[in-house]
C-alpha cells in the first residue's frame, strides 16, 4: 500500500493564529519555529496546506479528502488561492475514472472542493464515504448543497456508522469535536487525521483548541485518541493542514519541501 501526499494550496490562514487557536503562547510560537518553520511566514502568519491524500494498491485508489477546489469555488476566494489537484493526479497517471473510493473526514468545504465537476460527481466511478453523523450534521447547509448533495443524487455517496473497515483494508475511525461526524482513517503507513489537529502544535498541546472546533472538549479527547493510537504503533499522524506528518511525539517526519510552497507529490 503506498498514500502519497497530493498538496491541493497552500495559504495563510485569513485569521491571526492567537485568534484562530485563543490558547497560543510564546511558548507555542517558539516550539513552532524551532520544530516547523514552513508553519510561519514572512509576517507571522500561519500557513496551512490543504492535502488530500492518493492511497494506492492492488485494490485500486481512494483519495481522502478533495481539498479547496477550483478558482471561484467558495474555498478558493476564501483563502485567495485555488486548488490543483486533478493536474496532480493526472502528473501521477491517475485517470479520475480510476478512483473508486473517496473518503471525507468531514464536510468542510476545504475538504470536499473537488467532489464535483459542474454538477455531476468529479469522480464518476466512486463511491464517497461520509459518516452519517456529518451527513446529518450538515445537511441543508451550502457546502453539502453545493459539494455532496450531487453525489447523493448520482446514487455515489456511502453514509457509514461508527468505526468501519473499508474492503480495502483501510479502517474508519470516528475522531468527533471538529465536527460531529469527523473521521480519520488508518492506514498502514498514517493515520491520516483530517481536521483532528489544524495546526502541528495541538500534536505536542493537544488541549490547545481551535475556534472553529464544533465541540472543543470532544475535539480534545479525539486528538488524545489519535496521538495515542500513533505512539503505541508507530504510525505516524498526516492531517490536512501541517505539511508533514508528524510521530507519535509531535516531531516532523520527512516532507517534499520547508513547508512555505505546495510540496510536490510525496510518499509516507
Ligand atoms: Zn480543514
Ligand atoms: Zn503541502
Amino acid at each position: 500500500m503506498d498514500v502519497t501526499v497530493l498538496c491541493d494550496a497552500v495559504a495563510v490562514f485569513p485569521e491571526a493564529v492567537e485568534v484562530a487557536l485563543p490558547g497560543w503562547s510564546a511558548e507555542h510560537q517558539q516550539w513552532t519555529e524551532a520544530n516547523l518553520p514552513g508553519n510561519v511566514d514572512a509576517t507571522g502568519g500561519w500557513l496551512l496546506h490543504f492535502h488530500s491524500y492518493l492511497v494506492t494498491s492492488d485494490r485500486g485508489a481512494t483519495l481522502i479528502d478533495t481539498g479547496i477546489g477550483p478558482a471561484g469555488g467558495e474555498a478558493a476566494n476564501w483563502l485567495g488561492t485555488a486548488g490543483r489537484l486533478p493536474e496532480l493526479l493526472e502528473a501521477g497517471g491517475v485517470r479520475e475514472a480510476d478512483i473508486h473510493t473517496v473518503i471525507l473526514t468531514h464536510v468542510h468545504l476545504d475538504h470536499a472542493g473537488w467532489n464535483t465537476a459542474g454538477e455531476r460527481p468529479r469522480f464518476g466511478h466512486a463511491t464517497y464515504v461520509v459518516q452519517q453523523a456529518e451527513l446529518d450534521h450538515a445537511r441543508g447547509g451550502p457546502t453539502y448543497e453545493r459539494l455532496i448533495r450531487p453525489i447523493a443524487d448520482a446514487g455515489q455517496l456511502r453514509a457509514v456508522e461508527g468505526e468501519t473497515a473499508l474492503d480495502d483494508g483501510l479502517r474508519l475511525l470516528p475522531t468527533p469535536g471538529h465536527t460531529p461526524g469527523h473521521q480519520s482513517v488508518v492506514t498502514e503507513r498514517a493515520v491520516l487525521g483530517g481536521d483532528v489537529l489544524v495546526h502541528p502544535a495541538q500534536a505536542r498541546w493537544p488541549e490547545l483548541t481551535y475556534v472553529y472546533e464544533r465541540d472543543p472538549t470532544v475535539a480534545v479527547t479525539s486528538r488524545r485518541e489519535v496521538l495515542a493510537l500513533a505512539a503505541a504503533t508507530g504510525i505516524p499522524i498526516a492531517a490536512a493542514h501541517p505539511h508533514t506528518a508528524l510521530d507519535g511525539s509531535a516531531l516532523p517526519l520527512v516532507a517534499a519541501g520547508p513547508g512555505d510552497k505546495p510540496c510536490r507529490p510525496y510518499r509516507l
